[in-house]
């Protein structure tokens, strides 16, 4: 390990976060102030330092306004949080979670920490994903895949390893923010992805909130809740949450807040079926997208083999009752809903850093991306490039003409969403190619090609056909407002962790690059050894190899890790 670059595993959770890397073919989860894994949550101590984890927890009720958790649910929003004099992004605020998951690793393992593999949820859209990549590249860390989060779990799991039977699992991830669910099938060796679904804005803290509301109102409060101070509410809410997880093993739980309203306490008991009444609509809405994505799979509950439950919301029994009830499987319980994440990051890890692990992953796009167009009756119109369920990496393209011949330039809009109808959508991304051909009798036709890479980034490229005349764009987020300005971002890292800038920490560093493209070439070279190797395939490793020897030689870092991404995706089919 002393001579390899170490990738960890990160679940950057909305509510814990967990940190590990592969040992000797084995997740191992690194301890965080003696946990498996760290309250997602930042805040400011006495001297002005930014704090994170526990005793950031600790900080809530003296620091109320300056304690923040749940931001991954504002991910590339714009949202401001503030601590201190200063105001952070949610970005900014995950980039200070990601740090001290790293700073922790490092003590632990006695190296640096560079590199890393983070999950998403399935169903976090581009902006989202985009701002967990530039959260860690604020927190010095190279996010070398971005990886969905139920997908992380099936590939923990893979029951099948080994064995020659075929399996279809269901994964039900309900964490602190966000829902999602997946089909996966699992064969001896690999893991692949059928279906996902889910909701980005549902989970363990809606719940709360609903406890929160339920107390006020079986208490008699005669107060609602606008009106109780910002303490009161963190001290309700934190209580409610401690409430909520004792039912998931006690038949009652009771909410006891002293000097609550100033002589006043607040004593509540809860019985456990009053609290699956308040969340059985919840629940509801996750069903909705477990019959959608066994839809997209083309699987009816019979199909199923095993369910798998992820997140910490998926303790509370009346989501396993329910799964037993409504598709006749009980859940695995051989799993630790809180962990599996993170050891499925440190695996993928392991893949792409070259360790032997007995799994594959083929993983698919949870959303469909599409260009707008004129039609025929003077509307827009979506028209999908890449369809929902695509497996990753994917590269698609379609035709399309300019409206009118003489038509100099065109605005390409590019949508993500399952509708035909452009503001049903979300609008991803827009830019105009310029200086077109021009004829006074034909329309020009334009290629437009979409490439979503293995991180669910996309890619648009659209080319004047008879020309080639091309403009290439990656999308990054939907509204210039909303973007993080990651320059000023990195200055505002810098003078706060001034002390520890050094040039190892340096992700721009060319070297690490390299290191990266290196570990990528050694795997090609290993490949083409194999007789089984087609000859496509082999012209086009070679085609590659030599590509990025030349950039070396010629000092273009951009020009290596862009080679050595398109071998990587070469490499992921090949293997
Ligand atoms: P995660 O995002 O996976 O860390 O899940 C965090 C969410 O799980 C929070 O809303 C927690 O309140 C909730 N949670 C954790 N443990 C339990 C439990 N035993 N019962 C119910 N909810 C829980």
């Amino acid at each position: 390990m002393s001579q390899k670059e170490i990738i960890v595993g990160i679940d950057l959770g909305t509510t814990n976060s967990s940190i590990s890397v592969l040992e000797n073919g084995k997740p191992k989860i690194i301890k965080i102030d003696g946990s498996s894994s760290m309250p997602s949550c930042v805040s400011i101590d006495d001297e002005g330092n930014i704090i994170v984890g526990q005793s950031a927890v600790n900080q809530l009720l003296v620091k109320p306004n300056d304690t923040h958790f749940s931001v991954k649910r504002h991910m590339g929003s714009g949202k401001i949080f503030s601590i201190g004099d200063e105001e952070y992004r949610a970005e900014e605020i995950s980039a200070f979670i990601l740090r001290k998951l790293r700073e922790e690793a490092q003590n632990e393992l006695g190296h640096p920490v560079k590199k890393a593999v983070i999950t998403v949820p399935a169903y976090f859209k581009e902006d989202q994903r985009l701002a967990t990549s530039n959260a860690a590249e604020l927190a010095g860390l190279d996010c070398v895949r971005l990886l969905n989060e139920p997908t992380a779990a099936a590939l923990a799991y893979n029951p099948n390893r080994g064995s020659d039977q075929n399996e279809n699992i269901l994964v039900y991830d309900l964490g602190g923010g966000t829902f999602d669910v997946s089909l996966v099938t699992s064969s001896e060796d690999l893991v692949e992805v059928k279906s996902s679904h889910g909701d980005t804005h549902l989970g363990g803290d809606d719940i709360d909130e609903l406890l929160i509301d339920f107390i006020i109102d079986k208490a008699q409060m005669l107060i609602d809740r606008e009106s109780l101070s910002t303490t009161q509410l963190l001290r309700l809410r934190r209580a409610c949450e401690a409430a909520k997880r004792k039912l998931s093993n006690q038949a009652t739980a009771e909410i006891s807040e002293e000097y609550f309203f100033n002589d006043e306490h607040l004593k509540i008991e809860i019985f456990r079926h009053e609290f699956n009444e308040l969340v059985a609509p919840l629940l509801e809405k996750t069903w909705t997208s477990v019959h959608a994505a066994l839809n997209d799979a083309g699987l009816v509950p019979s199909n199923l083999n095993k369910i798998l439950l992820v997140g910490g919301s998926t303790h509370m029994p009346i989501v396993s009752n329910s799964m037993e009830e409504r598709l006749g499987i009980t859940p695995q319980f051989d799993v630790n809903p809180d962990l599996i994440v993170t050891m499925g990051a440190a695996l993928q890890a392991g893949i792409i850093g070259g360790e032997k692990v007995e799994a594959i992953l083929v993983d698919i796009s949870a959303h469909t991306y599409s260009t707008g167009v004129l039609e025929n009756h003077g509307g827009i119109g979506c028209i999908p490039i890449i369809k929902r369920g695509s497996p990753l990496p994917c590269v698609k393209s379609d035709l399309f003409y300019t409206t009118h011949p003489a038509q100099d330039e065109v605005e390409i809009d590019v949508y993500q969403g399952e509708s035909r109808l452009p503001d049903e959508n979300d609008l991803i991304g827009a830019f105009t190619i310029e200086d077109l051909s021009t004829s006074q009798s034909e329309l020009q036709p334009i290629i437009c090609e979409y490439a979503l890479d293995l991180n669910g980034m996309l890619k648009v490229t659209a080319t004047e056909k008879n020309t080639g005349h091309a403009k290439t764009v990656t999308l990054d987020t939907r509204g210039t407002q909303q973007s993080l300005d990651l320059t000023a971002a990195k200055e505002k890292m810098a003078v706060l962790y001034e002390d520890e800038l050094t040039d190892n920490d340096s992700m721009l560093d060319s070297s690490s690059e390299n290191t990266a493209a290196d570990q990528i070439v050694a795997r090609a070279e290993k490949t083409l050894e194999s007789d089984t190797l087609g000859d496509e395939d082999r012209t086009e490793i070679t085609s590659l190899l030599e590509k990025i020897a030349t950039s070396k030689q010629q000092g273009a870092p951009e020009s290596v890790s862009a080679a050595a991404n398109q071998l990587d995706d070469i490499l992921f089919y090949i293997e």
